[in-house]
């Protein structure tokens, strides 16, 4: 059996993982040119931790973690209004790019990872799949995952334009590093305004500024950095606190992240040999707070439906029929997300 995944981020070689063990072989292409280390903390939650531990990766996974104590807002000026201390234990909080790297480890001796490549047609003729890529040769697969995220390129292939499936939540994200001194070490600090939130994260030596704001779907162009930056600060000019020094340290950076906040919703996560996990599959989006947790959980159960059942039509209808109910409860998650990280009412602060 021959399967090639698209996307090597969390969804991606969390899947590999599973079925290099189930002694598939697997091709995993990433359309960037190497392993995509950034990104802001995320936490591994609920029952993926267990599954952490399952896949053995929980010491790597510990070795990492941040130790955030809670969050503290501040007002204009600076000043701690309130602390939120952090009671627990369980999840795991720890830079994206890390979990990318411990993954990506942990499958790279059995998994033939292509970088700086990606899909760019999909003929499924019902014995196979014919792939063709932007830069490598054609070649045929058994089955196709797509794992590449949001904005998938499998997900467009096989079932159409993005727009029909991607449900945008109002708000708008950026995300990028900082100077770690503008935070408070093992702390997060937070500055909300109505309908705004400006946070910085400052642990293990490195930071990370994010900000967030409702907003209707703006008409921007996603590859004009210099655009999105400039929205950023037309959007938070009067936000006050440290807002312009985190905006001059966005200028210099060129890992700088930007994205409207979307779920997706799609009625079936499969056609024929095709199917998708993660992101690009049931996105419940950075606001629950589960993206991480879910884009593992769902690779699991597709490796496991995988491995009880040889018809991969069978295997496809049973990975949705056990964790799509897990999927539609992570998503409904978002609207809390919402209230509490950028509510309209004004704020204490
Ligand atoms: C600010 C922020 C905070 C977050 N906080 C949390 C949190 O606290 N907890 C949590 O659980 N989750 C959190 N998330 C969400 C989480 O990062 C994602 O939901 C999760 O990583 C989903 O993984 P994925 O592998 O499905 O997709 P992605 O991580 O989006 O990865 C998709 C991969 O596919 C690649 N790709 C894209 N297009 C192509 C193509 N055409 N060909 C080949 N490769 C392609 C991309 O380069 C990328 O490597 C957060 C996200 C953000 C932005």
């Amino acid at each position: 059996m021959r399967i090639l995944i698209s996307g090597a981020s969390i969804a991606g070689p969390s899947l590999a993982y599973w079925l290099a063990r189930q002694g598939t072989e697997v091709t995993l292409v990433e359309r960037a040119a190497g392993r995509r280390l950034g990104g802001a903390p995320i936490d591994i939650r609920a029952e993926a931790v267990e599954l952490t531990a399952k896949m053995g990766l929980l010491d790597a996974v510990e070795a990492v973690r941040g130790n955030t104590r809670g969050i503290v807002f501040v007002d204009a000026d600076g000043a701690e209004a309130q602390t939120i201390p952090n009671t627990d234990d369980h999840d795991i909080e720890l830079y994206r790019g890390e979990l990318v790297r411990i993954l990506t480890d942990a499958t790279k001796d059995e998994v033939e990872y292509i970088y700086g490549d990606g899909v760019t047609a999909l003929h499924d003729d019902g014995a196979g799949v014919d792939v063709e890529f932007a830069r490598g040769a054609p070649r045929r697969f058994d089955l196709v995952f797509g794992a590449d995220g949001l904005h998938s390129q499998v997900r467009r292939l096989t079932f159409g334009p993005e727009q029909e499936f991607l449900r945008h939540v109002g708000v708008y994200v950026a995300i990028f590093p900082c100077d770690p001194a503008l935070g408070k070490p093992d702390w997060g600090l937070m500055r909300q305004t109505p309908g705004r939130l400006v946070g910085v994260y400052s642990f293990r030596g490195t930071g990370k500024a994010a900000f967030m704001f409702r907003a209707p779907r703006l008409d921007y162009d996603y590859r004009d950095i210099g655009r999105q930056k400039n929205l950023l600060r037309e959007t938070f000019a009067d936000h006050g606190w440290i807002v312009p020094q985190l905006l001059d340290g966005a200028l210099d950076t060129e890992d700088f992240y930007f994205d409207s906040v979307s779920q997706v919703d799609l009625p079936s996560w499969s056609r024929g040999r095709i199917a998708l996990i993660g992101d690009a599959a049931a996105c419940p989006s950075p606001l629950t707070g589960m993206g991480t947790s879910a884009a593992m959980l769902g690779a699991a159960a597709l490796a496991e439906a995988l491995a009880e059942h040889t018809d991969h039509e069978t295997a496809f209808a049973e990975y949705e029929r056990k964790f799509r109910p897990r999927a539609d409860e992570i998503q409904s998650m978002v609207s809390t997300g919402v209230e509490m990280l950028v509510p309209l009412r004004p704020v204490a602060t």
